[in-house]
């Protein structure tokens, strides 16, 4: 049953104003092998470290706040629980909740591979992307939700 598939977390922000338009939940996925210097969440990194929790964990947090736009995916790198973050997007779009996505690869890798379902199934409930790692030589505060100026952001629905 969908609601109890598991998800690897680092953790939540049950409100953000920063990851995406509008108010929006944000879900901090556990696990990235990049490394990029000076990441932001480091606690992230470890792929066994955080914790397991359900999709219907999940939306029970979701559920309770009715003033939420939409849910962020966050990381770590979300594209490594692709298959799980897929189905979880596919619950906040039937709550009429937008889905932004944050990636350490580049939107054009992600394409390249067409017989990852995974990664396909992702891509095809995301409404906003944004891609590419964290490069401490192009850290930027002035691009909206993004951290570094080789990060895009791309419309998808
Ligand atoms: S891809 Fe994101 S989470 Fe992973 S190391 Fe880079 S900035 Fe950190």
């Amino acid at each position: 049953m969908k609601d109890q598939i598991r998800i690897r977390v680092s953790g939540f922000i049950e409100e953000s104003v920063v990851d995406g338009p509008g108010i929006r939940f944000v879900v901090f996925t556990q696990g990235c092998q990049r490394f990029c210097p000076d990441c932001h969440n480091p606690q992230t990194h470890d792929l066994q470290g955080g914790t397991e929790v359900t999709i219907g964990e999940i939306l029970a947090k979701i559920d309770s706040n009715p003033l939420l736009d939409g849910v962020t995916f966050s990381g770590g790198e979300p594209f490594l629980q692709a298959k799980a973050l897929a189905e979880l997007a596919e619950c906040c779009h039937a709550r009429k909740l937008s889905v932004v996505v944050y990636t350490g690869f580049y939107y054009e890798e992600l394409l390249a591979n067409p017989d990852n379902r995974d990664w396909q199934e992702l891509l095809n409930q995301t409404d906003i992307l944004i891609d590419g790692p964290f490069e401490r030589d192009k850290k930027t505060i002035e691009i909206a939700f993004r951290g570094s100026s080789n990060q895009r952001l791309f419309c998808l629905s």
